[in-house]
């Protein structure tokens, strides 16, 4: 067995974790594991916008921003997080632009700024022009940038290498109140190497989690196939809990069929969305600013005219969305990949042609409990010292329960750069945590049960089983019925999965035995979303219950805390125990959510 040192280590390199790592490693001895190359995160894939209140074209200030993120979270949003968000997020942008990020410019050289939905000027006015861009692979600008920085600063990649558990051991401690409590603490993890399949145990006075997120629970998603929820299911199995986890965002325009996405810059730059009869319907749902709401309600909005039988072709089961009306040259400077996806994967030609459309799964609200230094919450009132989390996988909370767009971006820039800093501060500080004795038990047998079963069960049968299961039953609509039905669908394929075989036995490059274990995240994950949806008796943001179908903030206005307790039940399922954390308030107090 392999056991290296670092004083800081960090998990995932994608926005997040490399955001993180240029701070740190400025600081710190850093590593950071990644089980992709750190160039192929999903981060990569992210089109549309970064936000910030530039005000480069026009009038625009962080207060604006903190209030369209707190309306567009349904007033879930810790608000000290969001205005941290938005504050910071001035400096997020122009960081990356020293380090070399080549924006798309205004005539005058400044960075220029587009619209997207939800991002308003004076408190719901009109559409306001706050994210800055390049053309339609923001994403894709971000991570090269910071890879190209993280080898500046000599950040250590240990690149294909899957963590598969979080060392922690647990000291006695005492709360501010004089009660005496189990305190967790960090000393390292424990990851597997995909060329050789051997186990390496990294020890570490802090670590920091920035894995991403879970959409591959659904099968219609724009997330790619390695987002499989791995750092919040394995911060779960090691009693840390997860918040918020039912607000899932479904991204209105998914090709329609495929999930692949349409950047929400699609609208901004002046897309509508038009019905079967040819109606800009979102004028109905949101008559102020119309395509540009926030995803959760453009998202339900399309739903509802494919129920109502306005959906077009063959099936009636999608909308359009329409560019015809742009100029050709507009749409090809500013729009060129998502549009070159359409005539690749639907054949359609969306100079002349309007594009089908429905929503697919985008983005996971929920996450690892934070506060806004990135520090994880062991539960409401204490932290894990030297564990930290920022981006997807955490939840801090700036999104509350619908992120709006572009947001993301920012997030993984600001609370990564945090992470960074503070992993780093407390690593200096502090004293290496003892490795408990075999620290990689749990894995080796978890590996080796795998790999000798002989079961009669594939990982690929129950992992498409789930994912149709949650798109059928988890989706923008849901109920009591629905949700129910995927928890007892879940529950047998949990059984099941104890019957899975693989079929490659071997050590070097073993994704098949990796998926195995991927399936296991999914599953946990999506039983503590289901439950979470469950007990979530209203509705609100990304989550609308049909038989709750009002926000109730006098019973609800809360964020949902789930952990694993062998000893508890909650919603008829044993093993997860329910608790509830107040939402931070600053200076917006909740209103009705009209746009
Ligand atoms: C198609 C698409 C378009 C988007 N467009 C936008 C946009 O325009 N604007 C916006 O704000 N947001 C957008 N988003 C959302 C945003 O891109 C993501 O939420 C964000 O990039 C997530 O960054 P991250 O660093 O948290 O995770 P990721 O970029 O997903 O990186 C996760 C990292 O964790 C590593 N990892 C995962 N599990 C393990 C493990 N077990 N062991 C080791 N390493 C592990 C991976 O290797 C990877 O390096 C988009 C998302 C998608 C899918």
């Amino acid at each position: 067995m392999q056991v290296h040192k670092y004083d800081v280590v960090i998990v995932g390199a994608g926005g997040a974790g490399m955001r993180a790592a240029i701070e740190s490693g400025q600081r710190a001895r850093t590593a950071v594991l990644t089980k992709l190359y750190p160039t192929r995160s999903h981060t990569g894939a992210a089109q549309g916008g970064m936000c910030a209140a530039l005000a480069n074209v026009e009038e625009d200030n962080w207060e604006w921003h903190t209030f369209d993120t707190v309306k567009g979270g349904d007033y879930l949003v810790d608000q000290d997080a969001a205005e941290v968000m938005a504050k910071e997020a001035i400096d997020a942008v122009l960081d990356l632009e020293k380090m070399g990020l080549p924006f798309n410019r205004t005539p005058e050289g400044k960075i220029d700024q587009r619209r997207f939905g939800g991002h308003t000027r004076d408190h719901g006015k009109a559409a306001v022009r706050r994210a800055c861009y390049a053309a339609d692979r923001t994403g894709h600008m971000i991570l090269q940038t910071l890879y190209q920085n993280c080898v500046k600063h000599n950040v250590e990649f240990y690149n294909e290498y899957y963590v598969l558990d979080l060392i922690t051991v647990e000291e006695d401690a005492t709360r501010e109140d004089g009660t005496p409590y189990k305190q967790k603490r960090v000393a390292g993890v424990v990851s597997y190497d995909l060329a050789s399949g051997e186990l390496h145990i990294f020890q570490a006075k802090s670590v920091v989690f920035a894995s991403g997120g879970l959409g591959k629970i659904f099968k219609t998603t724009s997330n790619a196939h390695t987002l499989t929820g791995d750092g919040m299911a394995i911060a779960y199995r090691a009693g840390i809990p997860l918040e918020d986890m039912e607000f899932v965002q479904f991204h209105p325009t998914g090709l329609a069929g495929l999930g692949v996405l349409l950047s929400e810059a699609a609208r901004g730059e002046g897309g509508i969305l038009r019905n079967s009869e040819g109606e800009r319907f979102m004028e109905r749902y949101a008559p102020t600013i119309k395509d540009l709401a926030p995803r959760d309600i453009v998202a339900r909005s399309m739903a509802q005219e494919v129920r109502e039988g306005r959906g077009c072709g063959p099936n009636k089961d999608y909308v359009l969305l329409d560019l015809t009306h742009l100029e050709p040259e507009h749409i090809d400077a500013k729009l060129p990949d998502i549009t070159e996806f359409a005539r690749t994967y639907l054949a359609v030609e969306p100079h002349t042609e309007p594009v089908p459309v429905f929503p697919t799964c985008h983005y996971a609200m929920g996450g690892i409990p934070t506060n806004i230094k990135a520090e994880v919450l062991q539960d409401n009132d204490t932290v894990v010292p030297g564990l930290y989390a920022a981006g997807e996988v955490a939840c801090v909370s700036v999104h509350g329960s619908n992120r709006l767009g572009t947001n993301s971006l920012l997030d993984i820039n600001v609370f990564g750069k945090r992470a960074g800093i503070y992993a780093a501060e407390y690593a200096t500080g502090a004293e290496f945590v003892e490795i408990p004795e075999s620290p990689e038990t749990f894995v080796t047998e978890q590996l080796g049960m795998l790999r000798e079963a002989s079961g009669s069960e594939r990982v690929g049968t129950i992992r498409a089983e789930l994912q149709d299961t949650m798109d059928l039953n988890m989706q923008v609509f849901r109920s009591e019925e629905t949700i129910k039905e995927a928890l007892d669908k879940i529950a047998e394929l949990k059984e099941r999965y104890k019957q899975i075989t693989v079929q490659d036995k071997g050590r070097r490059f073993n994704l098949d035995l990796l998926e195995a274990v991927e399936l296991g995240f999914l599953l946990d994950m999506a039983e503590v979303m289901t439950v979470a949806a469950l007990h979530r008796k209203e509705s609100r943001g990304g989550h609308y219950r049909e038989d709750f179908p009002e926000r109730d903030d006098e019973n609800f206005m809360l964020h949902s805390m789930l952990y694993k307790d062998p000893d508890a039940e909650t919603e008829g399922v044993t093993g997860i125990r329910f608790d509830t954390k107040p939402v931070i308030f600053t200076r917006y107090e909740p209103m009705e959510r009209k746009y």
